[in-house]
């Protein structure tokens, strides 16, 4: 049968070809890294294409990685930044002082502290929220609501939240809702499609997929917003450099290929945990035994590599950590290699001992990034770590 050109693609075939053409001097199939802070330009205030008189506005390479991003979050427009943490303060930064956020209490910890430390000193007003219920969302918004901020699935806790029915509520509000979408990822959620306005992510993470650069990016529709956001990324700064763009491009064109892989790799994982003896919990949202398990399925394409599980106290969390041989002791997560780290001791050291308890980061929790080595080979290294 012919190819008809009007279907739409799947989305293997928009992680490499999504927002790509061949470069126009050469036709070289990957954008080069364009590795340069200036333009020269034919006549004075004439860039070429209109906008290429200085790199923070405007690189060819960088705009190679939003277009692709865009058309694998469902979006218009992407906007690439130096970091997650850039890409979400460039957000919080289209709002003005005395306007108000309503944000998800076990969100990433340095979105917290950034929300905390930085923006309530200048004048943003927060209110944390445990965003599972999403009546509790309904009473934290206040007349000078601007923003919903959400993480689904939240760090370490795998905790979701209803896109659609909080995308309901920020609208009726007045607000925009973003979503945190790093520990899906885009082949397994896309949140602008149930109704959210800002998808974000630390291409760090899954979206890179190979743990060798830092980043953070913003997808959304809405033309005018996108504006607002592309006018703070130029007055701020915030840009990722032409290198890491290319990188982290030629990271998403295998995101499907290395997604399937995470999935399948990370509900083993899960499934071996659960039937464990020593382990008393098992935090993964493809678990039916995961108290949200149906709101996950209906929301989300597939559970990630992302498990974190119980083993009861601090000792043993430790000397498990510390002797998988295939599961590295680090932070971080969704790169090709699997990472093992004890939240109370690591990620959420700096976060109080009664705060930790009350986001369900006991002592004894473990949390893989299970990565995309041979799976017989993952659970051995977790058994053998475990002690059988
Ligand atoms: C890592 C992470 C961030 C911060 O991203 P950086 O690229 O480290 O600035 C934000 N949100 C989530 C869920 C993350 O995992």
């Amino acid at each position: 049968m012919a190819h008809d050109p009007t279907a739409p693609l799947g989305f293997g075939t928009l992680a490499i070809h999504g927002g790509q053409s061949p470069e126009p001097t050469t036709g070289a199939i990957m954008p080069p890294i364009f590795q340069t802070s200036t333009y020269v330009q034919p006549a004075i205030a004439e860039p070429l294409g209109g906008v290429y008189d200085y790199a923070r506005v405007a690189n060819p390479t960088r705009e190679a990685l939003e277009r692709n991003l865009a058309a694998l979050e469902s979006g218009k427009h992407g906007v690439a930044f130096a970091s997650g943490l850039a890409a979400i303060e460039s957000v919080v930064k289209t709002l003005s002082a005395g306007d108000h956020i309503v944000t998800e209490e076990n969100t990433y910890g340095g979105t917290t502290r950034m929300f905390t430390r930085v923006f309530e000193r200048l004048g943003i007003e927060f209110t944390f929220v445990d965003s599972r219920d999403p009546e509790a969302v309904a009473a934290a918004m206040k007349s000078n609501t601007r923003l919903v901020h959400v993480e689904t699935p939240t760090n370490p806790m795998m905790r979701v939240c209803d896109i659609a029915a909080i995308a309901d509520i920020a609208h009726d509000g007045g607000a925009i809702l973003m979503v945190d979408n790093t520990f899906a990822s885009p082949f397994n959620q896309r949140p602008l499609e149930q109704g959210a306005d800002v998808t974000v992510h630390s291409t760090t993470k899954y979206l890179n997929g190979h743990s060798d650069i830092i980043g953070g990016a913003l997808v959304v529709r809405d033309d005018a917003l996108a504006e607002e956001i592309r006018f703070v990324r130029k007055s701020t700064g915030a840009v990722p450099g032409p290198m890491d763009a290319w990188l982290c491009l030629r990271g998403a064109k295998t995101l499907h290929v290395r997604m399937r892989q995470h999935n399948a790799a990370g509900l083993a994982v899960a499934k071996y945990l659960e039937d464990h003896p020593r382990v008393d919990r098992v935090f993964y949202p493809g678990l039916a035994s995961h108290p949200q398990h149906e709101l996950a399925a209906r929301q989300m394409d597939g559970f990630t590599g992302m498990v974190s599980f119980d083993v009861g106290t601090l000792d043993r969390a430790r000397a498990i950590a510390e002797h998988t041989q295939l599961f590295a002791l680090a932070e971080s997560l969704g790169g090709v290699e699997s990472l093992i780290s004890v939240p109370a001791l690591m990620t959420h050291a700096s976060v109080p001992a009664e705060r930790r308890e009350r986001m369900g980061v006991t002592d004894g929790l473990v949390r893989l990034s299970v990565g995309i080595e041979e799976i017989d080979d993952l659970v051995a290294d977790l058994d053998r770590a475990l002690g059988g």
